[in-house]
């Protein structure tokens, strides 16, 4: 067997190799709560001003401002209530001099009125909870309002004609409630792309099937799907391939329909299983050793289906810590690219670790830590144990990685470290 085997690649470089590959998905309509985290594809323009009237901030009573003028719990200003306004409804009645209307927040402005003052400036609440009291023909104006007092003005957030969301922004709860606020029910965005998750090894079987002596359960297209749908992309789990040439080029054939293949196991160096050969025969494929822990092997390539489009594929090392480290230092920038997303850099911190980190081996580590923030303002890393690639429970009991550089053998107590945030919580 013949395999292009290149020498030790840095993480910068397999990510830059990767990416060479993917581009932007089309777009497609899809309904608004369904696109969180997509990216808008045209920009969205509002047909109308928002607020689209006048309307009141306040429970109160609308006002002529200049009846109120001087008014103060020792010398109040009665007014005549003519009318009770609820949000949704109009009044076209005008308010005229010595008149208000009691209205509730949201309720457009009756003309004539130009400031609404709050209930808490009237002597509204001193008339208890009888009803009748309460909607009393007059009502006493405790403190003098401006004129625009505690009014939300036409088009005070959107103009009408304005761009209310640009093209290529990612589509967040606020987007989507703006997108809403002007009336869509669907939108344009870049499409979520399929990725086709496969195991392998005859050790692997799948959770909820009895465990054989010397198995173990497919813990990896677990995880890596939930980062998929983490991350954007819709998983399709196409189970496990047996160390056989049939088992795995059919199962490899099930996910050219994908946009992405993600494979994990069998492609280390020491590896003399099938897997290797397969992924060979059947595509176009590169094993890699990036300079990483966890990690280092990592194979891409791609196929081709039978209409001749590309299937781009990341093998995964088997190890499950290695392969949710590498997933998400290639894969996930592999989806956001698709999603049409340059935002997938992860935020890293400047942290104080407070164990001792040995690095010898003159690859970056990413060991599994918590961050926490100190009372000192400072963030803090604690290695969250054995940092063992097999040890999944150690990426369970994270929320970051830590950045150690290839060159930097050590790291003692107290000493700063980059730390790459994964969740700002922290797990409890
Ligand atoms: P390999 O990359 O095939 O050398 O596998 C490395 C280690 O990962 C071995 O201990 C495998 O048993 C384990 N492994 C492989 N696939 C999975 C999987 N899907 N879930 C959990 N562990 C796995
Ligand atoms: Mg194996």
């Amino acid at each position: 067997m013949m395999f292009p085997v290149s020498s030790m690649i840095s993480v910068e470089e397999a990510r830059e190799r990767i990416l060479a590959f993917f581009s932007r998905l089309e777009p497609e309509s899809r309904p608004l709560l369904d696109t969180l985290g997509q990216v808008l594809a045209h920009g969205v323009v509002a047909p109308f001003d928002l607020p689209q009237l006048d309307n009141t901030a306040m429970d109160g009573y609308a006002v002529r401002a200049a009846d109120t003028t001087g008014a103060s719990e020792a010398s109040p200003r009665e007014l005549k209530v003519i009318a009770d306004l609820a949000a949704g409804y109009i009044l076209e009645t005008p308010v005229k001099q010595g008149e208000a209307v009691r209205i509730m927040t949201g309720a457009p402005m009756p003309p004539g009125a130009d400031a609404v003052v709050p209930f808490e400036e009237t002597d509204e609440l001193m008339r208890g909870v009888n009803e009748a009291a309460r909607k009393s023909a007059t009502v006493r104006i405790l403190k003098g309002a401006e004129v625009g007092a505690n009014i939300r003005f036409r088009a005070e957030d959107v103009t009408a004609g304005q761009t209310v969301i640009a093209a290529g922004r990612v589509l967040r709860a606020s987007e989507i409630g703006v997108l809403a606020s002007i009336g869509l029910t669907e939108v344009e965005v870049y499409r979520r792309p399929v990725v086709a998750i496969l195991s392998t090894g005859d050790e692997v079987t799948e959770p909820g099937q009895p465990l054989k002596p010397g198995r173990i359960y497919d813990a990896n297209a677990h995880s890596i799907a939930a980062l998929v749908k983490a991350y954007g992309g819709v998983p399709k789990l196409l189970g496990i391939a047996r160390d056989t040439v049939e088992d795995l080029t059919a199962k490899i054939h099930e996910a050219l329909d994908a946009d992405m293949l993600v494979t994990s196991a069998g492609v280390s160096r020491g590896d003399f299983d099938v897997v290797k050969d397969v992924l060979a025969r059947e595509g176009k494929i590169d094993f890699w050793t990036v300079r990483m822990r966890p990690g280092k092997p990592l194979a891409f390539g791609a196929f081709t289906a039978p209409n001749g489009r590309k299937v781009p594929h990341l093998g995964l090392p088997g190890n499950p810590v290695s392969s949710m480290v590498s997933f998400e230092l290639f894969g996930r920038p592999a989806i956001f690219t698709m999603l049409g997303r340059p935002d997938w850099q992860r935020p890293v911190l400047k942290a104080i670790t407070r164990d001792s980190i040995v690095n010898a081996d003159g690859r970056r580590f990413y060991a599994r830590c918590i961050v926490t923030l100190g009372d000192d303002g400072r963030y803090y890393a604690d290695l969250t144990g054995p940092q063992g690639s097999g040890i999944l429970t150690s990426m369970s009991a994270a929320n970051a990685l830590t950045v150690i550089p290839e060159d930097r053998p050590y790291a003692a107590p107290g000493d700063e470290i980059d730390v790459m945030m994964l969740d700002w919580e922290r797990p409890l």
